[in-house]
């Protein structure tokens, strides 16, 4: 064989798994076939976060006379962030090609596909390897209705030339609401079309509720209970036919309407490896495929499509095949986070999840964050502690609330170690700030159990 493991992707997951093969000695391979760094880097939560930025700035700007500063606020200069943009994932994109080939890991750029379990081919190339990690990742995909080809998807929406006067963003999960928080801090008029009655299906529902109140109160204007029947173009400008018959005339069209593990055209059912219903590759609790040598980390799998859960199973799987330290990864109190306008943060079970299983105790509170009594800004936080009756166990932590990533982060270690809302009592709050009321929440909101969640 010529290398001990070939990684078929360089994104979160291929890279990590590379990476760290490599530094336990393992002779390796990768294969990117687009930029290094993946998703993540390149079109996904770096580049998103950075935009997210962008129109903080502009809020902050308009906040600031509330404390006194005089500040004329110009126009956005969507060209000259899109190159600050541009220019820091390329420094980015470096920094991982370059961790590559410092642990020593033999670099493919190209596309790489399977000719049998143990042979790759990236152009007219061929290796050969003992073992072999898919991380190709996932794409996003437009509905199937006529005209879908004339709105835009996330991957586009990074190296847009102008910024919109006008967005239509079809569908409610995390890309399309932290989009449309983008383009509407940036000034386009935004319009959120979406199936559910309320956004960001699977998220705790107070926490929805409480996203589409702040949305609407930033002028996004809310299509809930909508599905998207076609797009037609009348010279620059989009059609979209959604709902019941309704048209919105709009310059842009953005589809945010989910994405599929990219598997196709790999060569994977040739050589036996199984596939779900959506695609994604079958694994079992060492992310071994159907086929004995054949592994797969990251979006491709489609469990947690989060960069530390495509970093963490690469890390695990390169410790348990070349480190001699076999662990795998817990699916379990995975924190995650939503750069809406304000953000979101969850870790554990939402209320409707946990009070299936048994009664819960919930605590709330909702409150107007001190800079914004000054500032004017009507802008809401949401805090919510989801606590096991009988136990006592914090089983969820859900905020909506600037900050939220950042506080949740910490909360998530006390949920992960099993601590109850009695630990959470005795801990001695931070003055003045919104975290502390996660150890102030006295009064329990109301009592959700079994038999509510049956009705
Ligand atoms: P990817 O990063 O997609 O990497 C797969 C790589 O494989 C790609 O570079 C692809 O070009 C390459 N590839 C595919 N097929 C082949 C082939 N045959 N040969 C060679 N190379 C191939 N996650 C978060 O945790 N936080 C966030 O804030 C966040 N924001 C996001 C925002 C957006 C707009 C999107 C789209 C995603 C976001 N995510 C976020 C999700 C995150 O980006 C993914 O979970 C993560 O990138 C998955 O890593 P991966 O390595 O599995 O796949």
């Amino acid at each position: 064989m010529d290398f001990d493991l070939f990684v078929i992707g360089g994104g979160s997951a291929g890279v990590r798994c590379a990476r760290i093969s490599a530094g336990h000695g393992a002779r390796v391979a990768v294969a990117e076939e687009r930029f290094w760094g993946g998703t993540c880097v390149n079109i996904g939560c770096v580049p998103k976060k950075l935009l997210v930025q962008a129109g903080e700035y502009g809020a902050w700007a308009d906040d600031a006379a509330g404390f006194g500063w005089t500040i004329q606020k110009g126009p956005h200069d969507w060209a000259k962030l899109i190159a600050a943009k541009d220019r820091e994932i390329t420094r980015l994109e470096g920094i991982y090609r370059k961790l590559l080939s410092g642990a020593g890991a033999t670099i493919f750029d190209g596309r790489a596909v399977l000719e049998d379990a143990h042979t790759v081919r990236i152009g007219d190339k061929r290796v050969t390897a003992e073992k072999i990690v898919i991380a190709t990742g996932g794409h996003p995909v437009r509905p199937d209705i006529p005209g879908a080809e004339l709105g835009i998807i996330s991957d586009d929406a990074f190296y847009l030339k102008t910024l919109p006067r006008s967005v239509a963003i079809v569908g409610s999960g995390f890309i399309a609401v932290e989009f449309a928080g983008i383009f509407r801090a940036l000034g386009a008029e935004v319009h959120l079309i979406y199936r559910q009655p309320q956004p960001l299906r699977g998220f705790d529902h107070d926490l929805r509720k409480g996203l589409a109140d702040a949305l609407q109160q930033q002028g996004i204007v809310l299509h809930p209970n909508c599905s998207p029947e076609s797009v037609t173009a009348d010279g620059a400008s989009r059609l979209l036919t959604f709902g019941a018959g309704q048209t919105l005339a709009t310059e842009l069209v953005f589809f945010a309407t989910g994405r599929r593990p990219s598997t196709r055209g790999l060569g994977l059912e040739d050589v036996g490896v199984a596939l779900n219903a959506k695609d994604a590759i079958r694994v079992d609790d060492d992310l071994r495929s159907s086929v004995p040598n054949i592994y797969a980390i990251g979006d491709v799998t489609d469990r947690i499509n989060l960069t530390p859960m495509a970093t963490a199973e690469g890390h695990a799987l390169a410790d348990t095949l070349f480190g001699g330290r076999p662990r795998s990864v817990s699916l379990q109190n995975v924190p995650s986070a939503v750069f809406s306008t304000p953000p979101i943060a969850t870790v554990g079970l939402t209320e409707e999840q946990a009070c299936t299983m048994r009664p819960v105790d919930i605590y709330m509170t909702t409150f107007t964050p001190m800079r914004h009594n000054l500032s004017g800004r009507a802008r809401r936080t949401l805090m919510k502690l989801v606590v096991d009756s009988e136990t006592q166990k914090v089983v969820g932590a859900h905020m909506l609330g600037e900050d939220a990533p950042e506080i949740i982060q910490g909360i998530a270690i006390a949920v992960v170690m099993g601590a109850t809302k009695a630990d959470f009592d005795r801990t001695i709050g931070i003055h003045p700030t919104a975290a502390e009321e996660f150890v102030t929440l006295r009064t329990r909101t109301r009592v959700t159990g079994v038999a509510e969640a049956a009705e």
